[in-house]
């Protein structure tokens, strides 16, 4: 509870990750820029010690730069003090004195620094006047980001928390996310990213509560603070008071009495009340999450994102190493089927070993498909892998960023080339697996009654698709609002890739995040689309909303949704019409 000191301030967000948690905060950012250890550096390395310095603050003041270029128009007034900052990086008092400190005294630069800092600091704060009392605390400010950069990204370890805490974060990196250890993250809350982006992919895969995108949360929450993360509504409370704790502890309960209830049912099948099955499918990222797949009640893997075997190593990984963590999966799914996506790097998941990743608009760079076509040898070691895996159970290949049907082609060109020199090698293999094509770019559902006669599935990626055509990057908080699966275009774009394939009699899925929200589902089914693909706790709020709708209804109620020219009047129609079904009228109404 906030002590009198404190007042409750409420936060909004993008709520990317359902659930209620309550905790202590725990700033990321932060960490390491506290906790300052002394060391000395030998008079041979005072040159290098200096210049690492002076590299930190270039940093820094590209940082503030960017923040200054970036604020807001009604921040704009406020934007002087972040241009009080440029001048005090390149402050003598700062700047100057601290590199004199690193020579004089032959210490590391943080401690020059947070020397320096304090001795400025009492200064300031033994003058009265106001004004320059408040300069103490930009300096503070300005000699956290330089320390920040200074300790860099090794500071931050998040695998090394030990106390149960709410992570409070400018951004988390896949690379960090992947760290972090369910017994200890709570939740978590960070400035950037949105629904779509992979932090809110990730909260939602290890079931997190997460608000994302709310632009100064590491400037306004303290480590420590009693925080509220409700990752339904996109909210964070800081400081609450006891009233808003009572509240929210009992939309706590009553969403967890909820999640009970739809859990009971998860095994069940998503069967329509008048007899039709939807697949309901888990998307993975980590070979380990398989479980939870089986647990939720999945049908089946409909995503497996090999990405992450890539990611924060600075060698490709080997055939046997891929082929190993593939098996694993398909024979703990088998007979279900397990959808093995192809690498799906850079974007907004970089790899490191290599420098073509600096890239200006890295989301129509040199992603996906793309990328695997330049690298053959990097593609050829992974569809190997696969084609190995497929002979211990249900495997479907599945391409992401298709944007031309030559792409289909060659891909096959090099998957046949990968068969035949396993064959000729005498490795077990299974050739006869289903290959699939994400659509996910606009120019791909134009062209998807071409493509379908290429393809045994599509699986419709609405994440990209909906940043691709409505031009709005996914993981950008300024514009996450706008970021919206049920834009008429997207509906539209969804409905026309489901009726060419059922004209041209292939299946097609969903594993994109719009196949998540139970609010979209009846939109889905009258549609038409054969499988869904989510998160695994998706699932079974999923499932339980599709038992409770009738296919006949559904595909009349998609004219209507056809009708409307908003996404506001088509959220208004769906509340109107399946409104008593909805969960989150039942567990914030009770
Ligand atoms: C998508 O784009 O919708 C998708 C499922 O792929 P990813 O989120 O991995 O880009
Ligand atoms: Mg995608």
């Amino acid at each position: 509870m906030a002590d009198k000191d404190t007042i409750e301030i409420v936060l909004n967000g993008i709520g990317a990750s359902p659930g209620i948690c309550i905790g202590k905060a725990y700033l990321v950012d932060k960490e390491g820029v506290d906790v300052v250890e002394k060391y000395f550096i030998d008079k041979k390395n005072l040159k290098k010690e200096i210049k690492r310095f002076k590299s930190a603050v270039k940093s820094a003041k590209d940082e503030v730069q960017a923040i200054i270029k970036g604020t807001h128009e009604e921040l704009r007034q406020h934007a002087y003090i972040l241009e009080t900052h440029m001048v005090l990086l390149k402050d003598k008092m700062l700047y100057g004195k601290t590199i004199k400190t690193i020579e004089k005294e032959q210490v590391n630069a943080e401690w020059a620094l947070k020397k320096v800092v304090s001795t400025l600091k009492s200064m300031f704060q033994n003058i009265t006047d106001p004004y320059l009392g408040e300069r103490a605390s930009d300096i503070v400010h300005v000699s956290d980001i330089i320390m920040r950069n200074l300790v860099g990204a090794e500071a931050v370890n998040i695998s090394e928390i030990r106390k149960r805490v709410i992570l409070v974060a400018h951004d988390l990196s896949p690379a960090e996310t992947t760290q972090i250890q369910l017994e200890k993250i709570m939740g978590f809350v960070t400035d950037r990213g949105g629904k779509a982006s992979h932090t809110g992919i990730i909260a939602r895969t290890l079931e997190l509560p997460a608000v994302l995108g709310l632009e100064y949360a590491t400037g306004i929450i303290k480590n420590d603070d009693l925080i509220i993360v409700d990752g339904n509504a996109g909210i964070v409370i800081v400081n609450p008071t006891e009233k808003s704790l009572v509240e929210f502890e009992e939309h706590k309960i009553r969403y967890e009495e909820y999640r009970a209830a739809v859990a009971r049912g998860s095994h069940l099948a998503a069967e329509t009340t008048d007899g039709f099955r939807l697949h309901v499918m888990g998307n993975i990222e980590l070979p380990e999450e398989v479980v939870s797949v089986i647990d939720y009640g999945g049908d089946g893997i409909g995503l497996y994102r090999t990405e992450f075997q890539y990611l924060n190593r600075s060698d490709f990984p080997k055939e046997g190493e891929l082929f190993d963590k593939y098996r694993d999966v398909v024979e703990v799914m088998a007979p279900k089927p397990v959808t093995i996506r192809t690498l799906d790097i850079n974007g907004d998941k970089a790899i490191s070993p290599n420098s073509e990743c600096d890239e200006i608009n890295p989301a129509l760079g040199l992603r996906a498909i793309r990328y695997c076509l330049q690298n053959p040898d990097v593609f050829r070691t992974q569809l190997r892998a696969i084609l190995r895996a497929a002979a211990f159970g249900n495997v479907r290949l599945l391409i992401p960023m298709i944007s031309s049907c030559d792409e289909i082609f060659e891909t096959k060109r090099i998957l046949n080339e990968a068969a035949d020199s396993l064959d000729k090698e005498g490795i077990a293999f299974n050739r006869d697996i289903k290959i699939g094509i994400m659509i996910e770019i606009p120019s791909a559902v134009i062209m998807a009654d071409v493509m379908a006669q290429a393809v045994d599935f599509f699986s419709i990626g609405t994440n990209d698709l909906i940043q691709y055509s409505l031009a709005i990057d996914r993981g950008n908080n300024k514009v996450a609002s706008l970021f919206n699966p049920l834009h008429p275009a997207i509906i539209r774009s969804v409905k026309h890739v489901a009726d060419v394939a059922r004209d041209k009699g292939i299946k097609v899925a969903m594993c994109g995040e719009m196949a998540s929200d139970p609010i979209n589902m009846p939109i889905l089914l009258g549609i038409g689309i054969d499988e869904l693909s989510m998160n695994p706790q998706s699932i079974p709020a999923v499932k339980s909303i599709i038992r409770s709708m009738k296919l006949k209804d559904a595909r009349l109620f998609i004219k209507d949704v056809l009708k409307k020219s908003s996404s506001t009047e088509i959220v208004q129609l769906v509340r109107d019409t399946y409104g008593e079904i909805l969960p989150d009228k039942l567990y914030y109404e009770g």
